[in-house]
């Protein structure tokens, strides 16, 4: 690992994110001797912490640092600094660039720098603008990063409102956006199996693929975050970001080479094939959905509209389904179906790839549902891979069964599968932007998503469906599926516990 020595800015320092993702990710690229010779971390934000009662309360107290029973966090301690200020006056970012300058390891290697926003989306314009004031967003003798969490935007316009603003201080290449599923191995991994496989790649097209589903489904609700997310729901919240750079992947074409501009190229190419949605197309080819109360294992859980901070007369989805198509040569004619939800049966992230039938039914498995040949990519939990394909049923006939060839992340006992943090700030430390969004198709994938969630606001007549809390969702959603013997893959309820990938 070739870093430079740099500095690390965390705004937003006394959130969650930063206890829960971000310091225990450096602390692991501490553990593994990835910083540079000379590193600091400082945090930043209006809480009234010191060095010391940050370090106690983001290191030495932090349950989610996973530590050796004979690690000394001492010296990864010293590491961390904190700055109290207010992030939205303009006055306290002279005190902030003194206070940087002052910190070994900044002043001292070229101030490289990495800013990294892990605040309210509203301050995602503001304070890039107040760093760049102070002369913060300059690369005259090092290099300037700044990180940007989701949301990127609440809608099409202000997502081009935000990269405006942004690329008035800052080139493109300054700005991270971070979508930690990209960070994710077995997303990652989606590539290496498309392009360096030779027995999957000839098929990966129109000619021997049916159809392609992704599903990321969540057992848990909206938790404690219930006025936080009945203003975004699950379009916002999963598909615009997370799902759609999945389908960027699944269906882009081979890059030229493996690096950011490339892989980044091909996924914007992508995007920007998304066939538009009419009017009609949102009303028959979108399903969203609400849980509803009930009971799940015997104990009654309560409907979103009861849920804490969520409007009882919302209309945000806490579901939703759609098919759409790609509008290329590779894909011409194939559906793409996305399907994401909270409060359903069991928390799994997976790509499905239904291969066509054959052409002639010598013998009879393609009678039963789902019967065809399918190539499941699990994103979590029990991140793998699973084939499925005809056997013959020993005995007499020719009876045809479908049965799983698989592999799982969790059998390379060896393998350190890194959390996405700890992959996506160890790119970012190193320059390197390839799993980060770029903002060309951040606008694009708005642009497929945008006129659906107007239509919504706009036309109350189209529904918004109810599904009993634990279960896959409106009934309807298995219409959006027209094709004999075809329906949604309903993975098993218990993955956890089954321990197996079926
Ligand atoms: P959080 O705990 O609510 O807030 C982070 C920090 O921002 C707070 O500790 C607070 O620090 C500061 N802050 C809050 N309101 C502010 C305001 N009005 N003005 C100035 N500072 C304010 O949020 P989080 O869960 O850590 O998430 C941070 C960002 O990451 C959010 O944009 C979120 O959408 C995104 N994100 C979070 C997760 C996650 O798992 N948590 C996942 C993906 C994306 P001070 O009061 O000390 O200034």
């Amino acid at each position: 690992v070739n870093n430079d020595n740099q500095i690390l800015v965390i705004f937003g320092a006394s959130g969650d994110l930063t206890a829960r993702k971000l310091i225990p990710a450096i602390y692991n690229l501490y553990k593994k001797k990835y910083l540079p010779e000379k590193y600091a971390i400082v945090g930043v934000g209006r809480s009234a912490y010191d060095n010391d009662t940050f370090r106690k309360k983001a290191v030495f107290e932090n349950e989610h640092l996973k530590k050796n029973g004979d690690d000394s966090l001492d010296e990864f301690a010293q590491l961390v600094h904190y700055h109290s200020m207010d992030t939205s006056d303009a006055e306290d970012y002279k005190k902030l660039a003194e206070r940087l300058y002052s910190i070994d390891g900044y002043h001292g290697t070229n101030c490289n720098a990495i800013f990294y926003l892990s605040v309210p989306p509203s301050l995602y314009s503001v304070i890039p603008k107040h760093l760049a004031s102070v002369g913060l967003n300059k690369e005259t003798n090092g290099w300037t990063r700044v990180i940007i969490e989701k949301p990127f935007g609440y809608d099409l316009e202000s997502a081009r409102a935000l990269n405006k603003s942004l690329l008035e201080d800052y080139h493109e290449n300054q700005i991270y956006r971070i979508d930690h599923y990209l960070g994710k191995e077995t997303v990652q991994n989606l590539l290496v199996t498309r392009f360096s496989n030779s027995i999957f790649e000839p098929l990966w097209n129109r000619n021997y693929i049916h159809r392609v589903e992704i599903t990321s489904a969540e057992s848990v609700g909206v938790e404690k975050r219930g006025g936080y997310y009945d203003g975004s729901g699950a379009m916002r919240d999963m598909v615009q970001n997370h799902l759609l750079q999945l389908i960027g992947l699944v269906a882009m074409e081979p890059p030229v080479k493996s690096d950011a501009h490339n892989i980044r190229n091909e996924k914007l190419k992508v995007f920007q094939s998304l066939r538009p949605m009419t009017k009609d197309d949102i009303r028959n080819d979108v399903v969203r959905g609400q849980y509803l109360a009930s009971t799940i294992k015997g104990e009654s859980v309560k409907g979103y509209r009861e849920e804490e901070g969520v409007n009882p007369e919302s209309r945000t989805e806490t579901f939703v389904a759609l098919k759409f198509f790609i509008d290329n040569w590779r894909w011409a004619g194939v559906p793409f179906y996305i399907r994401s939800g909270k409060k359903l049966p069991t928390r799994v992230s997976e790509v499905v790839i239904h291969f066509k039938p054959n052409h002639h039914h010598l013998f009879m498995n393609q009678t039963e549902v789902n019967a065809q040949n399918m190539l499941v990519i699990r994103i979590q939990p029990d991140e793998g891979i699973l084939i499925k394909f005809g056997m013959k049923v020993p005995g007499a006939g020719f009876k045809v069964k479908n049965v799983n060839m698989d592999f799982q992340y969790s059998e390379l006992t060896d393998a350190y599968v890194p959390d996405a943090y700890e992959r996506l700030l160890l790119d970012c430390m190193q320059g390197d932007a390839t799993l980060y969004a770029r903002g060309d198709s951040v606008e694009a994938a708005w642009e497929f998503i945008d006129p659906i969630l107007k239509a919504w606001k706009e036309d109350p007549t189209i529904p918004i469906y109810g599904y009993p809390a634990g279960t896959w969702g409106p009934e309807n959603v298995d219409d959006l599926i027209e094709g004999k013997n075809m329906a949604w893959r309903y993975p098993c309820k218990n993955l956890a516990d089954d321990g197996i990938f079926c």
